[in-house]
């Protein structure tokens, strides 16, 4: 039984007001197919305004796909928390593989821009994840607890409640190459304690999701995993009907 609380869209930079338009009327018209997860949808900062004039649910939560650190200044091109806050967003996406592959946003300043999100009241979306070689080379587990540790480092165990973190291995992501269920599995279950052991007990209560090729087809199972709270799915959110499908696997 899949028993997943919450599913995040991921737009990257695709999608338009028309897809904003259909996705939350789809959406809001079968949420009861889907009453027990939260969804959550980052659009481009450009479609923020859209979701969240459309988005009467508080099922339904606008997030961003990233951040800034800093509180405001001389950033050109940057969007701070306080801004994301007054357009309505409630999420964010920190340290997406996309981020810190080609904008080279490094494990500090990852650590700082969860802080900024955690201060600014916003829910944190950490993501992590080991890419080919590394889980070649038997590295997954080491990579991965080294980014928590280090985007999670300072953080108190009072703020647990707004982190999520998303398991992301790199070569699952946008390939159609998803990691088994077990493999998946078994990342989390390490994660899991991971979480205990920086925050306590709590930490049994903090949202860990799989992202990386998630489909209509294998969200259920992959959603049926112990450890596995929810999904961050890329690509099939674009579709709102596959995307639809994801929301009710969860269910
Ligand atoms: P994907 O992307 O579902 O297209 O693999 C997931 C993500 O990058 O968050």
């Amino acid at each position: 039984m899949p028993n997943a609380s919450l599913v995040i869209a991921n737009w990257k930079m695709n999608g338009n007001k028309a897809l904003a338009k259909e996705m939350v009327t789809s959406l809001r018209d079968n949420h009861e197919q889907f009453q027990a997860v939260n969804v959550v949808v980052c659009p481009p900062f450009t479609l923020i305004s859209d979701l969240t004039r459309e988005c009467y649910y508080d099922d339904i939560a606008v997030g961003a796909q990233t951040v800034s650190e800093h509180e405001s200044g001389a950033y050109t091109g940057e969007v701070s928390t306080s801004q994301l806050k007054e357009a309505g967003v409630s999420y964010v996406l920190v340290g997406h593989s996309e981020r810190r592959q080609l904008f080279a946003e490094s494990d500090e300043q990852i650590n700082q821009k969860v802080k900024a999100t955690l201060s600014a009241n916003l829910k944190a979306v950490l993501c992590v994840g080991e890419n080919k070689s590394q889980r070649d080379a038997g590295e997954t587990w080491d990579v991965v607890s080294q980014q928590v540790k280090n985007a999670l480092q300072g953080i108190a165990p009072e703020s647990t409640g707004k982190i999520i973190v998303a398991y992301e291995p790199v070569w699952a992501i946008g390939t159609g190459e998803t990691a088994t269920p077990e493999q998946a599995q078994e990342v989390h279950e390490k994660l899991r304690a991971l979480v205990v052991e920086l925050f306590g007990e709590i930490g049994n209560k903090l949202p860990l999701l799989y992202g990386g090729s998630v489909k209509p087809g294998n969200a259920k199972e992959l959603f049926s995993q112990k450890d596995i709270d929810g999904g961050l799915i890329g690509g099939a959110s674009l579709k709102t009907d596959d995307f639809l499908s994801i929301c009710q696997a969860a269910q």
